[in-house]
């Protein structure tokens, strides 16, 4: 099918959230993608940070078929040998003892809320608040858009859950000031993609870790977009060491197969009891083998340092750059988790690297954001630097 094709079936029958896109992807390969028309592009976006070892990597296909031909789906009312194994490899590398698993981000966060909130009830002393923070996200459902700390998604779907408490991100002080003997979770990105690609000030995490243990109060780190290497550390939580007591994982955890999951300690996970919570598809054959298979690419010696070193390469080249751009405000980031803070909307930005051949995206209005794959190498991030200089020029800012 052609563009035009794709783009009127898709008028005529999805419902519009996502408003007109600019492209039809057809076929990936690496850090590659074409569209309808056969036109070649470099993906530094990987699907929202998704595809962390690029698109149809050779193992995770193979994992895929190999499952497809033996079980696609059983229930949850079954064991399940490919999730039993990529649990016992997550814990293997994660500081959680036990996982629950499911579809995506937000069911994971749903999970995250629903455990916190049943754990303290267990204990007979329910706290059911939850602080989380401004320019956070957390996802579309009912709860979670409340977790969410952005008025934007909440306009015209409230009433809201009640019990949800924000406070500005990367604040200590005002973090301390809403903690009550009612709040039972903090909830946090440990860095913020959505919101800007904000990064706290070192010392912020641990400081939230030492005041969720002085008043007794669990804390929920949402790893679902810094998560699986993203950082340059396969967790975002340990770049400063701070174990939180629940992890919350999604994107890029089957490298584009759905699949979300939730990690905590042995301790929490006893709120959950036989029949407190489930999820038809969570971990089932296909999505677990794919995982599974991702995760080992992930964990293999030195892949995720180089990613890292990328990373690093990434920023410092961006760095420059700035110093001949006064529109632009700030470069931040941490490994291949990367903004760039304009004084301005960068959507005729993105749209020019579009027409460079190069997929980025925003973070916010003002914030161009990039998210390749892990696998991405130097002359990559040499072509885009240099695309987002000429892309400038060409824009005169
Ligand atoms: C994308 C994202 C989510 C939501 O994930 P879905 O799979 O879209 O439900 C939640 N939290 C964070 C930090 C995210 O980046």
């Amino acid at each position: 099918m052609d563009m035009e094709a794709i783009q009127q079936l898709n008028d005529q029958h999805i419902i519009n959230t996502y408003g007109a896109r600019k492209l039809a992807l057809v076929r990936g390969d690496g850090v590659r993608l074409w569209d309808a028309e056969g036109r070649e592009y470099l993906d530094f976006f990987a699907g929202i940070a998704v595809c962390n070892l690029g698109h149809c990597h050779p193992k995770v296909t193979e994992a895929i078929c190999e499952q497809a031909r033996t079980l696609v789906h059983v229930s949850n009312l079954y064991y399940i040998e490919p999730q039993v194994n990529l649990a016992a490899l997550l814990c293997d590398h994660c500081f959680a003892d036990k996982w629950f698993f499911c579809n995506g981000g937000a069911e994971a966060n749903e999970a995250a809320l629903k455990l916190a909130r049943r754990y303290w009830f267990q204990q007979g002393t329910p706290r059911p608040d939850v602080v989380v923070a401004e320019q956070s996200f957390h996802g579309r459902t009912m709860a979670t858009v409340t977790a969410t700390g952005q008025p934007k998604y909440h306009q015209g779907f409230e009433p809201l859950l009640p019990g949800f408490h924000y406070v500005p991100y990367d604040d200590i002080d005002a973090l301390t000031e809403a903690i009550t003997p009612e709040v039972g979770l903090v909830l946090l990105e440990p860095l913020q993609g959505e919101g800007g690609v904000r990064v706290p000030k070192p010392g912020y995490l641990p400081a939230v870790r030492q005041l969720c243990d002085d008043n007794n109060v669990l804390l929920a780190f949402d790893e679902v977009q810094t998560g699986l290497g993203r950082t340059g550390s396969l967790f975002a939580y340990q770049n400063e060491n701070v174990i939180p007591d629940i992890i919350t994982l999604a994107k890029g955890l089957g490298n584009g197969v759905p699949i979300g999951a939730m990690g905590c300690s042995d301790k929490v996970a006893e709120g959950f009891s036989p029949g407190s919570h489930a999820c038809t598809f969570g971990g089932n054959p296909l999505s677990a083998a794919a995982a599974l298979a991702t995760f080992e690419a992930l964990v293999a010696p030195g892949f995720i340092e180089e990613a890292r070193e990328t990373g690093n390469y990434f920023i410092q080249q961006l760095v420059e750059l700035a110093t001949g751009f006064d529109c632009i405000y700030e470069v931040r980031g941490r490994g291949l988790m990367i903004g760039v803070e304009f004084d301005r909307g960068v959507a005729p930005l993105i749209e020019r690297m579009l027409a460079a051949g190069i997929i980025c995206g925003p973070a916010g209005p003002t914030v161009l954001r990039f998210l390749p794959p892990l696998i991405v190498d130097r002359a990559a991030v040499d072509r885009v630097t240099a695309a987002l200089r000429a892309g400038l020029e060409g824009l005169g800012w």
